[in-house]
């Protein structure tokens, strides 16, 4: 069974009748990092809010474990390019948001928050508001809230490209640390990236989308052993095969 099933999903917008996905279908399964690549503005964006279940699409349909998606739900979390934390709340508080479809009490959500704090390097933050942050524990802060809720599946919408070079591949390190870790809830991502070096420096999977109306033009597999030394003679390969995949026509 896939984590995640996107079958035949089709998007127009409602109001311009402009169409800008065609018949999109992938599948994310259990254990399996994805990447969706594309030119700007193709709707990679769009297709991760339809996964999430915050868009509905025009035609097809996305399954998570075999139950099709109508709306949100607690098995999938999304991390968003600018963060998306809310600035009148602590960093504490903001992460809590991630509980808040749960059951849980007021004190366990302090509990678990505080687990997350520690896990995520911002200990001393706590009582912090974002804005005392830089950009790499702002996106800690992101991810903990997304992880707060346990869910089976990520969501990132180019989660590193805001941060500069040097703390987003920290970064992308310590995600992949936590991925791996036995403890964590997650087992499958779907990000979104406009990068190729980091779509395959992560990726078990790598689907690239067309132009409008975007459909999938090439899916394939990164089978390299991790971790990936970026300057071996076949991560430069696949980075090489991918980028000539995205210019052709
Ligand atoms: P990407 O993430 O791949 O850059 P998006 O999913 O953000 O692309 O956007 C897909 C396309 O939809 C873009 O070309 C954008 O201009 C267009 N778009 C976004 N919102 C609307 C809207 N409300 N009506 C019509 N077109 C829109
Ligand atoms: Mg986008």
């Amino acid at each position: 069974m896939s984590m995640v099933s996107v079958d035949q999903v089709s998007f127009t917008f409602p109001v311009s009748g402009l169409k800008i996905m065609d018949s999109v279908s992938f599948t994310a399964e259990k254990g399996e990092f994805v990447s969706l690549m594309g030119p700007s503005g193709c709707g990679k964006s769009t297709l991760l809010r339809i996964i999430a279940g915050l868009i509905r699409p025009t035609a097809g349909k996305v399954m998570y474990l075999n139950r099709q998606i109508y709306g949100p739900t607690l098995g999938m979390s999304f991390v968003f390019q600018d963060f998306a934390l809310l600035p009148w709340l602590t960093n504490l508080e903001n992460i809590k948001l991630g509980l808040s479809l749960t059951t849980l009490t007021d004190e366990e959500k302090n509990e678990k928050a505080m687990e997350l704090i520690d896990r995520f390097g911002l200990t001393g933050f706590e009582e912090y508001y974002p804005n005392a942050l830089s950009g790499g524990m702002k996106q800690r802060v992101g991810i903990a809230r997304a992880i707060a809720s346990e869910p089976q599946v990520l969501l990132m919408d180019e989660p590193f490209s805001a941060l500069d070079e040097l703390t987003a591949n920290t970064m992308r390190s310590d995600i992949m640390f936590m991925l791996q870790s036995k403890d964590i809830s997650v087992n499958s991502v779907i990000m979104v990236t406009h990068n190729v070096e980091e779509a395959v420096e992560l990726s078990d999977k790598i689907i690239i989308l067309s132009g409008k109306p975007a459909h999938v033009k090439d899916a394939r597999a990164v089978a390299l052993k991790r971790p990936r030394n970026k300057r071996g003679r076949e991560f430069i390969e696949i980075v090489d095969e991918v980028y000539a995949t995205i210019a052709k026509e």
